[in-house]
């Protein structure tokens, strides 16, 4: 296309700001609108496993080094599930000191690592143009620009920025979604999954009196009934991550928060019944905690990510629950293809702009739902799998584990952008009445 194709992206999280870079190294011109006044990530860990890494190197590889950089190494590249679920001293564990293993799988060099969210993402934006991002955007609708022949983004401090396409990164609770899809339509907002996690950092040096050397320094998933947990460390090896879910058959009491006080003893008491080397990690977390509720689009998933020359990525389009440490992951495997696809689209010659927008973005939906669309599915089922509720059967359990992991981490990044673009082509090729 001969004059520059314009991209606007809602939303400055992990989805947003990899997106930016993978569009801004390929010469294409962005802008992220974020809301908030600065880059917001809480203070929590994040892991990725092997398809995201892969899909950073193809997207920019300075996002893999950045990761990298800021990732804590684990001890072992071994990945385990352990059964937190005996307490009661029957002999089942042994002799009281460790959790029964379940599974482990091999997670290859340096695999599956963890890292503080906001150093990831200060890494990663260090590497835009400060000219890039914009702060205090919140967008509020997207309307045609008649004559101009692009849309018109509209901001709630009353401003509008103009573009050829939209592409909402803007989280869970996306503005975008809804106007893809329609206010009234239930796809357009998540779900309560009716389990929350407490979420906490050890000191490791406290974690490593109670924890053996390898299971402080590797990631672990504790498995029990109700509840169960995933540790790992970060901060350089610093601290643990702990995440400690619990089932909760409530419904979530806020319309707009995600997040609720929490205090450790409504910890100790949903983990009362896990073995007791568990127990007293429990015991090491900060007297005031939070509550995350945990939210996701199974039960009304998106029956496409794009409309027009709209779109949605990551969590906007897909959020899951968490179980498998995968939804971040995936949203980097969306901004991989869209930024190839814009890649593609912007090497053309001739053609209609927002017809190839709207190729661009319809080939992108097409090939990203049944795979994204999976994880969400499986997450939750997973998710319930770690508390038992499908029966405490230790073999299905490593069944499950085994092959779901490998369909997400074995996945093959380059054949998904092969793919993509033969779908794009196919789609401009009907445009061009080429049979
Ligand atoms: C407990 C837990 C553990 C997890 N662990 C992992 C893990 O180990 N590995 C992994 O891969 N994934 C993990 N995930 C999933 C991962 O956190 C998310 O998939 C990922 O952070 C989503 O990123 P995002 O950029 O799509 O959305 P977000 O991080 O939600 O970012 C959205 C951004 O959009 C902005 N925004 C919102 N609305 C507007 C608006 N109207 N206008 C402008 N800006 C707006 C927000 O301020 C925010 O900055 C976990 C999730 C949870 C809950």
């Amino acid at each position: 296309m001969e004059e520059s194709l314009e991209i606007a992206i809602v939303g400055g999280g992990i989805a947003g700001i990899s997106l930016a870079l993978g569009l801004h190294t390929r010469n294409i011109n962005v802008k992220v609108y974020e809301r908030g006044k600065s880059l917001r990530e809480i203070g929590a860990g994040i892991g990725f496993t092997s398809n995201a890494e892969r899909a950073m190197l193809a997207l920019d590889p300075r996002i893999y080094h950045a990761f990298k950089k800021v990732a804590a190494q684990n001890a072992s590249d071994w990945y385990y599930w352990v059964d937190a679920s005996d307490y009661s001293g029957d002999g089942m564990n042994g002799n009281g000191l460790s959790e029964d293993l379940i599974h482990k799988m091999d997670l290859g060099p340096r695999g599956f690592e963890g890292c503080h969210r906001a150093a990831f993402l200060d890494e990663i934006v260090k590497l835009l143009p400060v000219e890039r991002v914009v702060f205090d955007k919140g967008l509020v609708d997207i309307v045609d620009g008649e004559n101009s022949g692009k849309l018109v983004l509209k901001f709630s401090d009353g401003t509008v920025e103009r573009a050829d396409a939209v592409i909402g990164c803007d989280g869970i609770r996306s503005r975008v979604r809804q106007l893809i899809l329609g206010e009234d339509n239930p796809a357009s907002y998540p779900s309560y999954t009716h389990k929350y996690a407490f979420r906490g950092l050890v000191p490791m040096e406290k974690a490593k009196e109670i924890f053996s050397y390898k299971k402080a320094f590797s990631r672990h998933i504790h498995i029990g009934y109700d509840a169960h947990a995933v540790t790992f460390p970060v901060a350089g090896g610093t601290l643990l991550n702990v995440v400690a879910f619990v089932t909760d058959t409530n419904p979530w009491p806020f319309k707009e928060k995600l997040t609720a006080p929490g205090t450790k003893s409504e910890a100790v008491a949903a983990f009362s019944k896990f073995h007791p080397t568990f127990r007293a990690i429990i015991h090491l977390l900060p007297e005031e905690l939070s509550k995350w509720a945990v939210f996701d689009m199974k039960d009304h998933p998106a029956p496409t990510y794009s409309r027009g020359c709209i779109a949605v990525c990551g969590d906007a389009a897909h959020a899951s629950s968490p179980y498998h440490g995968a939804g971040a992951g995936f949203a980097i495997e969306d901004a991989l293809v869209l930024a190839e696809l814009f890649e593609n689209a912007a090497g053309k010659k001739r053609g209609d702009r927002a017809r190839m927008v709207r190729a661009v973005l319809e080939s992108y939906s097409e090939v990203r739902l049944e795979r994204t669309q999976w994880l969400v599915e499986g997450s939750r089922f997973m998710g319930e799998m770690y508390e038992w509720q499908h029966g405490r059967d230790r073999e299905r359990c490593r069944d499950e584990i085994e092959w779901r992991s490998r369909r997400i981490w074995d996945f093959d990044v380059g054949k998904m952008v092969v793919d993509a673009v033969g779908v794009f082509e196919g789609k401009l090729d009907q445009l061009n009445g080429v049979h």
